[in-house]
């Protein structure tokens, strides 16, 4: 897969998370928004029904005799406020007001008076309060945390919302409330937000879709083009054989020694532009289906020898030296296709040529490694700035000079190579230094 496709897809889960995230978090505000609502309504319910068993006990104590109201206090005697740490409790959260404090003060002495908490008064007193409808479930526990009453049907298990109450100062009995606040709620509540960041989503994923659909045409646009090129190549190719063939003719049926300089000058030239035809085939050929590579025992030395022979005619009125040092053992051979080695190497040793002052020197060196043939190309010419060393095997790719005119060329010649060395399942690097040299290297396995 294409790497603009890889970048669109992480881009695309990246938008979709971060807009779950954006949910999930307007999700959890919602649930602590609503929580605090229940709290206070919870608050407000065993208030309420507080003070409903208040006014039931103090009608009770009405009817009684100012003898039997005197026993009962002396068996429930009223708990002074002041009694009782309110710094501690207000910090371990049983009240918030005054008010609240008394109220369980009340609490306490009703508890110990075992006058307990009616759940059907507290349910009803809540219902009536929630702003929605909320499934939910009261359990009261004694100070041993036993489950002495419950009301309400509820798993727990869906529930989102959970509030523990102490009841009293004493600690005597809890009120647990289990609830679910429903999503539905928190959709129709945050109906905008939602519909506004999903357009958004939509519009970022819309855009990212585009943008696949725009460089999409531009790649069947290239494609169109490198297949004409392929065409141009494939019509170019003809003529310049002819006229490298009519050169090498007319070099044997006369023996001038003017005119065989001339021809060789000739075939030269035709033979450069070929070569550069057929690197642009190549090149543009990088994402077509390989055919079959046509190999043959190669021997790298003649095919040296041979470039070597070439730049010297091609560069003659350029001062330089080209030098092969030949470190192979003797006979040997690869198996390669011996056009593209050609090529790969006169590519290299060209360039060592052209981007250099006059008097350039560039070594061609032959090895055996390990992995099969090394061929290293050294000149001593200007040298490649770290920043351009990869971009240079690009397709097309120039390195821009002030002094462009100083040479010529079309930013094939490398791409070209690296596409002929992978199909040889082999590698092409270099090194260079700006204002010293460089040396491309490139390797071929033997199988
Ligand atoms: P071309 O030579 O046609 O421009 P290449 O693909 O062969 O295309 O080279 C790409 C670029 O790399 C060149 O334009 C040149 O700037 C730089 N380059 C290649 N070989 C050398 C070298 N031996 N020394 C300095 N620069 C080089």
């Amino acid at each position: 897969m294409r790497n603009y496709r890889i970048i669109a897809i992480i881009a695309s889960v990246a938008i979709i998370l971060l807009q779950h995230n954006n949910i999930t978090s307007m999700y959890s505000k919602y649930i602590q928004d609503m929580s605090l609502k229940f709290d206070r309504v919870c608050w407000v319910a065993i208030d309420n029904e507080m003070v409903a068993r208040q006014t039931a006990f103090s009608r009770l104590m009405k009817k009684m005799t100012r003898e039997e109201r005197d026993s009962v206090y002396k068996i429930v005697p009223y708990i002074e406020i002041t009694e009782v740490d309110i710094d501690e409790y207000r910090k371990l959260g049983v009240f918030n007001t005054s008010g609240d404090a008394y109220t369980h003060s009340y609490e306490d002495r009703h508890l110990r008076f075992n006058d307990m908490m009616r759940m059907d008064v507290l349910d009803s007193i809540f219902c009536a309060l929630s702003p929605i409808e909320l499934p939910h479930r009261f359990i009261l526990y004694n100070k041993d945390m036993q489950g002495v009453d419950s009301i309400g049907e509820f798993n727990l298990k869906e529930g989102n919302y959970q509030k523990f109450q102490p009841l009293g100062f004493r600690g005597w009995q809890y009120l647990q409330l289990d609830a679910n606040i429903p999503i539905k709620n928190f959709i129709e509540t945050e109906l905008l937000g939602l519909i506004v960041s999903s357009l958004m989503m939509l519009l970022a994923l819309g855009c990212l879709l585009f943008q696949l659909t725009v460089i999409r045409r531009k790649e069947e646009e290239l494609k169109w083009r490198d297949d004409a090129t392929r065409d141009i190549i494939h019509d170019l190719k003809h003529p310049l054989t002819t006229a490298m063939t009519i050169a090498e003719g007319m070099k044997a049926l006369n023996d001038d020694a003017v005119l065989h300089e001339a021809m060789d000058y000739n075939y030269n030239k035709f033979k450069h532009v070929l070569l550069q035809v057929e690197e642009l085939k190549d090149a543009v050929s990088e994402d077509r289906p390989k055919d079959k590579l046509q190999t043959q025992q190669v021997d790298l030395v003649k095919l040296a020898q041979r470039v070597k022979e070439e730049c010297d005619l091609l560069f003659a009125d350029k001062e330089h030296s080209i030098e092969i040092v030949n470190k192979l053992p003797e006979g040997y051979r690869i198996k390669a296709n011996p056009v593209m080695v050609e090529r790969i190497m006169r590519n290299l040793v060209e360039n060592g040529l052209k981007y250099a002052e006059y008097g350039v020197r560039v070594e061609v060196r032959l090895n055996q490694t390990e992995k099969g043939a090394l061929v290293e190309v050294e000149d001593n010419g200007w040298g490649i700035a770290p920043e351009y060393q990869k971009k240079i095997f690009k397709l097309y790719y120039r390195i821009p000079l002030e002094d462009d005119y100083r040479r010529r060329g079309t930013g094939v010649g490398l791409a070209s190579a690296k596409t002929a060395v992978r199909l040889h399942r082999g590698k092409i690097w270099m090194k260079s230094e700006l204002g010293k040299g460089s040396t491309f290297s490139f390797s071929l396995p033997e199988e």
